[in-house]
């Protein structure tokens, strides 16, 4: 028997997962490791502490599996995006710590080139909008403010990039030099359209183009791993960011699938095919997992308050003690009796996006109970997933029929059964729902040439559950319009 080894590199934690080549996981392991805070705002890792976690859930994962080196065919990585690493070719030693994507220390940098005008061309060339979120401004961060980096820079010495490049070129014992599409297309320095570093914004944010990393299809033959490193040497067959992998794990191949992943945020990537649709509601295009150097894209959008409101709902109102119980409660009623829960904690994203706006509970009366309010933050959930994939298929001008779900929330039936009839749409809820490595395995595998092609991808991980929509277009339009008249009340100051 021969394996498959998949490392997924997260915000909080590390995995190794383990896959016979017919996609089944035989064992993993998780480590998280430090999230440090230098000051409000910034957010940083340690990336020897990454690539030392890497190391050790990969060594415990194949110890839990049983599987011996020689019975290792490859190796795929999946990796938090937009982080940044810079460190020293010669030595291999990173030069700070990793710029996380959340770390906002470069946000007024951003805001002054808006000011400035630049977001139309960054707009059109990487599908992005001017963000600290994004690599440009943390590289350019890196380079202006660490004197190792400007010395080393002198020297042609330099390597800087995201997680994923930083960990192929430690697990090749500095050999290789590479990223893959989806990772480049969340840097803000790559053009999504044509496919290469782009010199404008290269020079924009001050970063040389000539030291940048080598982009490549997600499936693909990056190169071996070293022995010296990882005591086996066997062949890098494929590099996805998480979400890009996710929609690949969903087999969302053609245009028009959708996948949602229902987490403490909502996260949301519609499949566009060959063609790259600019966004007129906020949304983000993309690069989408290739197996070829043919480009397809995605538009991708995100609820800030998913899954968190019901930990809210436990954790601080204490409605419920599980979030499991939320189904139940959202089930012993009929309805919400035209209560609304809008959990615009942090303001309201796609397609509002409006940072002023605030959460609310409208619509209370004498009859209202806990189970009504918990059944509205559950349709809080699903009516926000629903504004944000309205907004992709106005975008794309065609409708989705299906939605690819998974994620925590995921398993809760009634919400998976009101988005399927509010966004009337069936909700395709697959066996393995650990679909992020899933994607990853996918392109490796077929790098591999374990599968002829991805019609055979789509045997491996079969859907568990369908949810089809049973409302009535009328019941659908009152509910939509008591939604649309909370959000509006959410904005109002
Ligand atoms: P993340 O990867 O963002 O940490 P997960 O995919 O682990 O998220 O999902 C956790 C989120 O899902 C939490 O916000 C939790 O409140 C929510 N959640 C988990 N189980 C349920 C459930 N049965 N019903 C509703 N929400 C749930």
């Amino acid at each position: 028997m021969k394996y498959i080894v998949i490392i997924d590199q997260g915000t909080t934690s590390t995995r190794a997962i383990i896959y016979n080549t017919g996609g089944e996981v035989i064992a993993q392991s998780q480590e998280e490791f430090k999230q440090i805070y230098p000051q409000p705002g910034y957010v940083e890792h340690d990336p020897i502490d990454i690539l030392s976690s890497v190391r050790s859930v990969i060594s415990t994962a194949l110890t839990k599996a049983r599987v011996k080196y020689s019975q290792i065919l490859c190796l795929g990585i999946t990796n938090q995006r937009e982080t940044v690493v810079a460190w020293d070719k010669q030595t291999g030693e990173p030069i700070y710590n990793a710029l996380v994507w959340q770390c906002r220390r470069t946000k007024d940098r951003c805001l002054q080139l808006k000011q400035l005008g630049y977001e139309p061309m960054v707009q059109k060339k990487t599908g992005l909008q001017i963000d600290s979120y994004f690599s440009a401004s943390k590289m350019e961060w890196i380079l202006q403010h660490i004197d190792k980096a400007k010395s080393l820079l002198q020297k042609n010495q330099l390597c800087i990039g995201t997680i994923d490049t930083y960990l192929l070129w430690q697990l090749s014992g500095g050999k290789i030099y590479k990223t893959d599409y989806t990772n480049a297309s969340r840097t803000m320095l790559y053009n999504i359209h044509e496919l290469r570093w782009d010199e404008e914004l290269c020079a924009l944010f001050q970063v040389p183009v000539e030291i940048l990393p080598e982009v490549c299809p997600s499936s693909h033959l990056y190169g071996y791993t070293d022995k010296e490193v990882l005591g086996f040497e066997v062949p890098i067959s494929s590099i996805a960011g998480d979400q890009q992998s996710s929609l690949f794990g969903q087999c969302c191949f053609e245009k028009g699938d959708l996948k949602v992943t229902y987490g403490t945020g909502c996260f949301l990537l519609l499949n566009t095919g060959k063609e790259a649709y600019q966004s007129k509601n906020g949304l983000i295009t993309t690069l989408n997992c290739q197996t070829v150097d043919t480009p397809s894209y995605a538009l991708e959008g995100s609820v800030f308050v998913g899954g968190a409101v019901i930990q809210w709902l436990r954790d601080e109102l204490h409605l419920i003690s599980t979030s499991a119980e939320s189904e139940v409660l959202a089930q012993s009623v009929d309805s919400t009796n035209g209560v609304y829960l809008v959990p615009a904690f942090v303001g309201l994203g796609a397609p509002y996006w409006n940072f002023d706006a605030e959460g609310l509970i409208t619509g209370i009366t004498r009859g209202t109970n806990r189970s009504h309010i918990v059944r509205a933050a559950l349709e809080g959930i699903a009516y926000q997933v629903n504004d944000v994939s309205t907004s992709m298929t106005k975008d794309m001008n065609q409708q989705v029929h299906f939605i690819k779900v998974d994620g925590g929330a995921s398993a809760n039936q009634f919400l998976m059964e009101f988005q399927a009839n509010i966004s009337n749409a069936s909700i395709l809820s697959p066996l393995n729902k650990e679909v992020t490595a899933l994607g990853a395995f996918y392109l490796a595998a077929l790098q591999q040439k374990l599968y002829s092609g991805l019609e055979d991808i789509k045997q491996v991980n079969p859907i568990e559950k369908i949810y089809p929509p049973t409302m009535n277009e009328d019941k659908r339009k009152i509910l939509l319009d008591g939604w649309n008249k909370a959000i509006k009340k959410s904005q109002y100051k």
